[in-house]
């Protein structure tokens, strides 16, 4: 059977495995930054390669036939080791890559290139602010230490964010429409700071706060290397098996 290795952290990613793991060979990466991660189904393993350089020796090592890049897509270290590593040792390399959200009549967003460039348009008032961020991208909010912040995240924020006024949720998606409508309306939310992650399970806050028009400012997405792509688990599976063709090895 072939080797394939998944580079994840995603739920689309844990999806991909499930489906792949009868055909081949399949290991999941994980960051370990999580830490309690959901159950994934399949042989894991955890933490960093140690760079471009490390991925390209776990790839030699472990004859790996075929390398996913199925992280997240603010995630753009690992993206860029992932397509470096694969042009270093000749394995080919597939990417998801999950279509990023589109404004919609109704909504009120302000594009920001960075997190740092997000705090500047939240303005000099004090506003209250509902950051869906990852806890390692909240602390360049404390440049604005004006504000209320309402802070969601996996695993807890620590340390706390350095100003006067902040709250802490706990959460893991997928977040519903309505659940975050009533968070955003319990806690008066003003602005909502988010990434513009794309697909479904995290996309209730924006719908939520088109519909209460709130505004929300969106962190564009990061650069991302060129490696061929699909942006669904069905359609990147169908370039995997043609790719592979794992009827043709097994001799049907
Ligand atoms: P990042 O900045 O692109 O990566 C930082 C370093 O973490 C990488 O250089 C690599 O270390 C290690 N790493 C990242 N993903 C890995 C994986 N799947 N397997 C093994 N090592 C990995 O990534 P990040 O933004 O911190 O995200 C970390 C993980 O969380 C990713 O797997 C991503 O899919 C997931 N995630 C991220 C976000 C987000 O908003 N950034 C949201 C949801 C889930 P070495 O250089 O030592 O190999």
């Amino acid at each position: 059977m072939k080797k394939i290795l998944i580079l994840g952290g995603t739920t689309e990613a844990r999806q991909l495995a499930e489906k792949l793991v009868e055909d081949f060979r399949v290991t999941l990466s994980l960051a370990g930054r999580t830490e309690s991660p959901v159950a994934q189904g399949v042989p894991v393993r955890s933490g960093g390669f140690g760079g471009n350089e490390g991925l390209a020796v776990y790839l030699r090592e472990t004859r790996t036939d075929l390398l996913i890049d199925a992280t997240h897509p603010y995630a753009a270290r690992i993206s860029a080791n992932a397509a470096q590593a694969a042009q270093m040792t000749g394995v080919p390399i597939l990417a998801l890559r999950r279509p990023g959200w589109e404004p919609v009549d109704g909504d009120r967003w302000t594009q920001a290139d960075t997190t740092g460039d997000a705090v500047h348009a939240l303005g000099p008032a004090p506003r209250r602010i509902f950051l869906a961020l990852g806890r390692q991208e909240v602390a360049a909010f404390e440049a604005a230490p004006q504000h209320h912040y309402l802070i969601r995240s996996v695993d807890p924020v620590e340390p706390k964010l350095a100003v006067p006024d902040a709250a802490y949720l706990l959460g893991r998606g997928p977040f519903r429409e309505p659940d975050e409508h009533a968070l955003l309306e319990e806690h008066r939310i003003d602005v909502v700071v988010s990434k513009n992650s794309g697909g479904e399970a995290t996309y209730g806050k924006i719908a939520a706060a088109r519909a209460l028009s709130i505004e929300v400012v969106m962190v564009r997405r990061p650069f991302l290397p060129e490696v061929p792509s699909a942006e669904t688990v069905e359609a990147l599976a169908a370039m995997i098996d043609h790719l592979l063709d794992p009827v043709a090895e097994r001799g049907v």
